[in-house]
């Protein structure tokens, strides 16, 4: 029978006649943008103030996703850029947190740090970093591997993790920035031992003085930031040395008491600084200038830092979205110029949302309040000593995760499993707590309610805690001004994902998709191969017919 099917098949279409697929071709160049903490919502409130070279050409001749999030629970940082580019879960990528507790070490250990590494370009601490917790491959890695390492693979961003987990473990480099007192973009000894003569001559320029020595003034005319509260409101957080959260910011004033150079990274002139970078990085490791893909992986850092200060509801978080709005339309016009329109292609997202200010919202009696672990470790070590005896039971509380005292658990001769789960049940007496889980029972058991699974994806049975548990809706950790994130809950889960360029369908869809479908979506529209641990799917929707 195949035989026959194919003897008719080639009678009715020869050779000649098969239309031309070429399934191999890639963009010259992706680029994988993050925006720190843009939720979804963002393009709506802003979206008659946008210009129309900016977010709107990225919407209006791209695909956007209206309804993908995040799929696991922590929404952080580290494993939100993680997510994105590995298309796949902190189960599986090993970024939990932004900062965890390691058993073996008894210590805190931190995302993208490397004690192994030295800095090349600084001699500060924030130089000794590279991406070897981070146990699954990137889009990045992949196209570095199937080009036979003659793609080029950068990542950038002022904060460290969002330029070297996107980028991956076989990056050429990955690039951030180095404020205190140094203000200059370095890298680690993972990538290389020596700056490039580009970077030194990119940082002896000294750009960020140049932005540090103007005022932060609205861009537009008070008007317009009418989706915003007012200026002068409790719900903020000043810059040291001032009492008002208000505009204009006098940042040559401001420089000595807010870090010196870190001062940049909270205002918008720290994505300003990025595409600057960007594009210098872009001319001279000559990107897109063959047949065979480069990937940029660049990460807007500034928005995070204004949304943590003033939260979400803040003229200065709405003036950051403006400006990176216009500085979007910029860098297209620069793509288009260099590369000639759809020959690149660029994907954006948010490595998560944030809550909106519960000191804010409870003015409009909204849900919502603050949460103090601290009162839950006291209670658990209390209530753990009387029933079996004095010590120090709980080694570590962060993150919503509880670290058991294993050791001392086994010398009482007690049941890990059963202490856990007594502990679990603790923690639900308290009024905030929503739902808590075992370390035994997410291990073994799969499946079950949606946060229970997003749990689970963001479980790695090794470093994960023995009791995680989960606020209500709307709770945080966090001061009584500016916000954070880190919850199941669509304020933290729902970001923004646009396509734009080569191998993308124009168009739009309010299916629900996940963080992990970016990925092998990006790996379909590039001709690329899925990356390693990748659990998502393509959103097929958005991914131009091979021709
Ligand atoms: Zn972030």
């Amino acid at each position: 029978m195949p035989l026959l099917l194919l003897s008719a098949c080639a009678t009715s279409q020869p050779a000649s006649k098969t239309a031309a697929v070429n399934i191999s071709s890639s963009p010259k160049l992706i680029i994988g943008i993050t925006v720190d903490q843009m939720r979804y919502d963002y393009l709506q409130r802003y979206w008659n103030d946008f210009t129309d070279g900016g977010f709107k050409r990225l919407v209006g001749e791209g695909f956007i996703c209206h309804n993908l999030h995040y799929n696991y629970m922590p929404t952080y940082t580290g494993p939100g850029h993680a997510s994105i580019f590995t298309g796949t879960t902190p189960a599986y990528h090993g970024i939990i947190e932004n900062d965890w507790y390691e058993r073996s070490s008894n210590s805190v250990i931190y995302c993208s740090s490397d004690s192994m590494m030295k800095g090349v370009g600084t001699s500060a601490k924030a130089g000794q970093m590279s991406p070897h917790y981070l146990t699954a491959s990137t889009v990045g890695d992949m196209l570095s591997l199937h080009t036979n390492r003659r793609g080029k693979v950068f990542g950038i961003a002022m904060k460290d993790r969002g330029a070297i987990l996107p980028a991956g473990r076989t990056a050429d480099a990955a690039y951030w920035f180095v404020g205190a007192d140094e203000g200059v973009w370095a890298t680690s000894s993972w990538y290389m031992q020596t700056l490039p003569e580009w970077v030194n001559a990119f940082n002896q320029k000294k750009q960020a003085d140049d932005y540090l020595s103007k005022p932060w003034n609205l861009l537009r005319s008070e008007a317009a930031y009418d989706e915003s509260s007012e200026d002068n409101n409790a719900h903020e957080t000043p810059f040291k040395g001032t009492t008002r959260p208000t505009f204009p910011y006098d940042l040559p004033q401001l420089k000595a008491a807010n870090g010196n150079y870190e001062l940049i990274k909270a205002t918008p002139f720290g994505n300003s600084l990025t595409l600057d970078f960007a594009k210098a990085l872009i001319e001279n490791e000559q990107l897109g200038k063959d047949a065979i893909a480069d990937m940029l992986c660049m990460s807007f850092s500034s928005t995070d830092y204004i949304g943590h200060q003033f939260g979400m509801h803040a003229r200065e978080t709405q003036d950051c979205y403006l400006r990176l709005d216009e500085e979007l339309a910029d860098f297209l016009k620069y793509l288009d110029q260099k590369m000639g329109e759809g020959n690149y292609l660029i994907f954006l997202s948010a490595d998560h949302g944030g809550a909106p200010t519960p000191s804010y919202t409870a003015k409009s009696q909204a849900i919502g309040g603050y949460w103090k672990s601290d009162k839950l470790e006291l209670m658990l070590e209390d209530t753990l000593a009387k029933k079996y005896g004095a010590g120090d039971w709980i080694l570590n509380e962060s993150n919503q995760n509880v670290f058991l005292n294993r050791k001392l658990i086994a010398s009482k001769k007690l049941s890990l499993k059963e202490v856990q789960y007594e502990v679990a049940t603790m923690a639900l007496d308290l009024p905030e707590v929503h739902m808590s889980f075992t370390a035994s029972d997410l291990a073994q058991f799969r499946g079950g309610d949606q946060v229970k699974s997003m749990i689970q994806n963001g479980f790695d049975t090794q470093r994960s805690g023995d009791v995680i548990y989960v606020l209500k809706p709307g709770y945080i950790e966090y001061g009584m001004t500016g916000t954070t994130h880190g919850s199941p809950f669509a304020y933290d889960s729902h970001v923004p994902a646009i396509f734009f360029g080569a191998g993308v369908k124009r168009g739009e869809t309010f299916q629900k998709y996940s963080i992990t479908d970016i990925a092998p979506t990006v790996s379909m529209m590039s001709g690329l191969p899925l990356p390693d641990a990748c659990t998502g799917v393509p959103i097929v929707e958005s991914i131009a017919p091979r021709k």
